[in-house]
């Protein structure tokens, strides 16, 4: 006995221009979509759920996050400069550890 009816989803492509791939450099990624449609006899009848649109590369086969990784991902590590005795200091320092001046931040 086969389901006849029931709901199964269908995949849309959103914008058939090809994005460039984070992953893998080419061109071969495209905003796709997946509805969920009501189906009878293997024929969709209508859509019952809109899905949301992400990117999806064509050769990885897989979704392509956000670029995420913005410059702010890096603050932790960044350089300071003494004001007092010109010394690079990794991290945030109140107080200078070379000539002890307190540190004034820009
Ligand atoms: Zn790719
Ligand atoms: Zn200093």
């Amino acid at each position: 006995m086969f389901l006849i009816a029931g709901v199964s989803p269908k995949t849309t492509i959103v914008d058939e221009k090809p994005q460039l791939c984070p992953v893998c450099g080419l061109a071969r990624a495209r905003y796709k979509r997946v509805d969920h449609y009501f189906s009878l006899f293997f024929i969709p009848l209508f859509r019952v759920k809109k899905g949301e649109a992400f990117l999806i590369c064509d050769k990885c086969e897989q979704e392509v996050k956000e670029f995420g990784y913005g410059p702010e991902s890096f603050q932790g590590d960044k350089e300071t400069l003494c004001s007092n005795c010109g010394k690079k200091l990794k991290g945030d320092f109140i107080f200078c550890p070379y000539c002890g001046e307190e540190i004034r931040k820009a």
